[in-house]
């Protein structure tokens, strides 16, 4: 909290900017912008927390809609990933970067390698892998400028693995929630069919679960219809339909006033970072009856596939999940707490100590 008061000391309430601010709530940390015309970069590399580590996270590549969405999605993000690797038990802090996306992009190695030298430049503080909107080859191109990136092709997309946790997290709140050990006819309605809606699909499918799914992509639903008899609706349809889980694997922010009236299902458990457009949601799905998987357990498989090396280890890790869960579960029933409410206790007690964030 010294950033906070150092602040205070500097500018007064009036002229301090609302992002600023917004910030200083999280308990930033520093943010990075690097603008490269030639290669079409405008990146942002948001540093959260680097007490247990590195800031370690992914690189997101979207078209957002202004710069401060950009710097809002960021910041939200880079915090939930120091919370993660807490939870994770992994020496590492949270960050992450975005780059706003051009219209065209003239030449996407340039573009990723100007990207590596940013991180490069950062010194070690922020580890890059994969998110939204970039894959390994253009974590390849970035490893050209700096030995800061991981989730290059040598070692794999992270996606599978995270489907893997997603699927144990699924498990777990089935057992928790509706009391069957098996996920043999259990109905997930699965938004987003990308590099983990893929994956989880197949890992669901195999195990018996009926799906229902929804993307903004064709082809992507279309291919899941065909490899694992999903039923498909429009994505604005996927919150309406009666399921025993609704699994967000798209982008944040799908859980709000709009959303939350039309679900009926018994649990929320996906891939997708901070699907809560507010934290006041967590405590609104807990008294609908609609238990919550916490984002930043359920989807750490990325994360721990990023970081750890050894096969054994990172499976045991992963199925783990499962066990955290149960734990996080049984405390919120205890407490008559969401279960948000108790990890983010859980979490902010290994970050900060006895003083929070
Ligand atoms: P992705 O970009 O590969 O897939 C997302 C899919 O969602 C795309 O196919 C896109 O067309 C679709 N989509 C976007 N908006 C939609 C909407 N409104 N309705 C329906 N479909 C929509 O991304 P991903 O790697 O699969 O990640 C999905 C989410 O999981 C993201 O929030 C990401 O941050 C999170 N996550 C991913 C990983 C990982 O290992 N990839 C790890 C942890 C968390």
């Amino acid at each position: 909290m010294q950033y906070v008061k150092a602040l205070n000391n500097k500018v007064t309430d009036s002229v301090r900017p609302d992002l600023f601010n917004h910030a200083a709530s999280l308990g930033f940390g520093d943010i990075h912008f690097k603008i490269e015309k030639k290669t079409g970069l405008y990146a942002i590399v948001a540093i959260h927390n680097t007490r247990l580590g590195p800031a370690l996270g992914g690189c997101r590549c979207l078209p957002y809609p202004s710069t401060e969405a950009a710097l809002i999605d960021v910041l939200n993000l880079a915090h939930a990933m120091s919370y993660k690797a807490a939870m994770a038990g992994l020496p590492l802090g949270g960050g992450k970067s975005v780059i706003i996306r051009p219209n065209h992009i003239e030449d996407r190695v340039a573009l990723f390698e100007a990207y590596g030298r940013f991180v490069d430049e950062l010194g070690g503080r922020f580890i890059s892998s994969v998110d939204s909107g970039t894959d390994t080859a253009d974590m390849d191109a970035a490893a050209h400028y700096s030995n800061f990136i991981r989730s290059t092709s040598d070692r794999g997309d992270p996606s599978p693995i995270t489907a893997l946790g997603i699927r144990r997290g699924i498990q777990a709140a089935v057992k928790h929630k509706l009391g069957r050990a098996q996920l043999e006819g259990i109905h997930v309605a699965i938004q987003g069919a990308g590099h983990v809606g893929y994956h989880l699909a197949k890992e669901l499918h195999y195990l018996g679960a009926k799906l229902t799914m929804c993307d903004n992509k064709q082809a992507a639903m279309e291919r899941c219809a065909a490899e694992f008899n999903a039923d498909l609706v429009a994505p604005t349809d996927i919150f309406k339909v009666k399921a025993d889980v609704f699994s967000p694997c798209a982008l944040g922010a799908v859980i709000n006033d709009n959303t939350l009236p039309q679900l009926d299902v018994a649990i929320i458990a996906g891939a997708t970072n901070n699907p809560l457009a507010d934290v006041t949601h967590a405590q609104d799905l807990h008294q609908r009856g609609i238990l919550y998987a916490p984002d930043y357990i359920i989807n750490a498989g990325g994360l721990m596939q990023v970081w750890i090396q050894d096969a054994i280890q990172l499976h045991n890790k992963v199925f783990s999940i499962y066990d955290t869960l149960i734990n996080i579960f049984e405390q919120a029933d205890n407490k008559n707490a969401s279960p948000l409410t108790v990890v983010d206790r859980m979490a902010e007690e290994i970050l900060y100590g006895s003083e929070p964030g």
